[in-house]
């Protein structure tokens, strides 16, 4: 059994550097958007706004993706947004779907929980894919689709000015600037845009040490997410098991805060703590590491025209999966105003309900992270006997296994946004003004089959359930006519947004529901349209 040492592991795809004219420039190029960071919450984003028809320059400091191993966990969500990017398909394709989790307390089973019970969804409810697959992926679709991505081209110095930043990047053949009109910063947890404009971390920091093991071998598990309290392979601790493609299993223990990383990631300390788990040694060790992690995130996402997204805004431990899926999410809803501004066809405050926006969401996610840890990892002994107590009576009462946390995987958030109309009807749907479009089945105009999301594509529009009168009129309105343009022949669709004969649904470019009308007039919609170019704002 050979392991490779960490940070030795060879890379899965590396890429050249090669130079740009904008080096040789006698003054610094101006660029409209550059964007700081080629993990996939830049790619993604770089990708998105390319498909909105701009240039994108993509830098990053690095040359090659495949080296360590990272986030497995892709949710519903995410794999909706990057399936209207294109690579949806490869990342299912390739991914394990899995939608059940089951929760252990020793070697009992405390808890199950069905992620997506219903039918009637493109998407499944997770995929488990190695990180690298998808920025492979994500790299292979920027390419194609014309994003320039420039491989090691380190960032190094900024200075911000009124109308942008200008920005320093170091390369193997020597310096040189770009004038960025909109620089976005996605250079992850370490983000040196963020160090050098000195902006503080707020939040905590864990002390417990889990080690993560990927594992190779062939196994009968089912593509479930297993999670022990305390089990008799681990005493004292929790662990983790994830099935991942090609074979390869993770495994992640908690090992407290005083393992030492040097040891613990040595073979003869690895190998028999997960042969004791599986209880066998059928298996090759991948990849070994030991972490911490932050449940923290910068203050303002947004300063000016330099903004924030993914980790380097802010960061989860990896129990709710929330890392890649909200930093893509934050991607998603900053595109798509980040279009309009560009256009001229709102104005810069649009970007601030991105900081409003995402930043609620953020402190949602740190908030679950935070609770999660507390649970899996108790830090003082209340903390202890609240979640032995809660174990305990899990065992025998249902109400206690809600009590249970070991990791409350990522779920969209819920916009309370100033960009959403407040109803004037009676509803009764969980997809409000603020949340993201329900996915159902439905048919086109040819009969074929399709599905709404697919129809709402990354566009404004207004989907209309028509009751024979005269459809409201709105100039430049794009429109879903129900019956028409897209059947719901299942009825999920009018069952997900409690729509009746007549009502409308006007979903902004991110898919997320603005407004809902059981009468639509053109007034209303064009009032809920121009609210979403942010001209309502203060
Ligand atoms: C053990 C573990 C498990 C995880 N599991 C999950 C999971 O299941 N699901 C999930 O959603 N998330 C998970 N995560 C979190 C996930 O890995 C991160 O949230 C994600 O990588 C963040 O993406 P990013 O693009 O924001 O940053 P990064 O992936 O860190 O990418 C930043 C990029 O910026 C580049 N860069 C940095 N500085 C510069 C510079 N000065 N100039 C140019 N380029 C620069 C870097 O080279 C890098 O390519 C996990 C994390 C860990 C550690």
């Amino acid at each position: 059994m050979t392991l490779p040492e960490t940070g030795e592991r060879k890379a899965l795809f590396t890429f050249g550097y090669s130079r740009h004219s904008d080096q040789d420039a006698a003054q610094p190029v101006r660029r409209r958007v550059v964007v700081v960071g080629a993990g996939p919450v830049g790619l993604a984003f770089a990708v998105d706004l390319r498909l909105r028809g701009f240039d994108v320059v993509l830098v990053d400091d690095a040359d090659r993706i495949g080296e360590g191993s990272r986030g497995i966990c892709y949710s519903k969500r995410t794999l909706e947004i990057l399936d209207r990017y294109g690579v949806g398909k490869p990342c299912v394709d390739k991914g394990v779907v899995w939608k059940i989790g089951q929760v252990f307390s020793r070697d009992e089973l405390v808890y199950q929980f069905d992620l997506l019970p219903e039918d009637g969804h493109k998407m499944p409810a997770f995929i488990n894919l190695q990180q690298y697959y998808l920025e492979h992926y994500l790299v292979e679709r920027a390419a194609e689709l014309g994003v320039e991505i420039r491989w090691r081209n380190k960032l190094i110095a900024l200075t911000q000015t009124n109308d942008g930043a200008i920005i320093d990047i170091e390369t193997p053949e020597g310096p040189y600037k770009l004038d960025c009109e909109w620089l976005i910063a996605a250079d992850g947890a370490r983000s040196t845009i963020r160090a050098l404009m000195g902006l503080e971390w707020r939040g905590e920091v864990f002390e417990d040490r889990f080690l993560i093991a990927d594992v190779k071998m062939k196994e009968a598990f089912p593509s479930e997410r297993w999670f022990w309290f305390e089990p008799p392979f681990h005493h004292g601790h929790s662990a983790l098991l994830h099935k991942q493609p090609d074979d390869v299993w993770r495994i992640d223990l908690q090992l407290g805060p005083d393992a030492d990383a040097r040891e613990e990631q040595k073979p003869e300390n690895v190998i028999p703590r997960i042969r004791q788990m599986l209880k066998h040694d059928k298996f090759e060790l991948e990849w070994v590491s030991l972490y911490t992690f932050q449940c923290r995130r910068i203050d303002r996402f947004v300063h000016g025209r330099i903004v924030f997204i993914g980790d380097a805004a802010h960061q989860v431990s990896p129990f709710g999966a929330r890392g890649a899926n909200s930093g893509i999410q934050d991607g998603e809803n900053l595109a798509w105003k980040l279009a309009l501004v560009l256009n001229g066809e709102a104005g810069e405050k649009l970007i601030e309900t991105y900081n409003d926006e995402r930043s609620a969401a953020a402190d949602e996610n740190i908030l679950h992270s935070t609770r999660s840890t507390d649970f899996i990892a108790p830090r003082s002994r209340q903390e202890l006997r609240f979640r032995d107590a809660a174990l305990a009576l899990a065992r025998k009462t249902a109400f206690a296994q809600r009590m249970i946390n070991s990791g409350r995987l990522s779920t969209p958030a819920l916009y309370d946004s100033a960009l959403s109309t407040p109803d004037r009807d009676k509803w009764n749907s969980p997809a409000r003004p603020g949340a993201v479009a329900p996915d159902a089945p439905m048919r086109d105009a040819k009969g074929n089959d399709t599905w709404l999301l697919d129809n709402l594509g990354g566009v404004e529009k207004l989907l209309v359930f028509p009751n024979g009168a005269a459809l409201p009129k709105v100039d430049g309105m794009q429109t879903l006519v129900g019956g028409k343009d897209i059947t719901d022949e299942s009825g999920l669709a009018a069952h997900r947004l409690d729509a009746t004969p007549g009502s409308a649904f006007l979903f902004r470019a991110d898919q997320v529901l603005a407004a809902r009308w059981r009468k639509p007039d053109s007034a209303a919609i064009g009032e809920a349209r121009r609210r979403l170019r942010g001209e309502m704002l203060p």
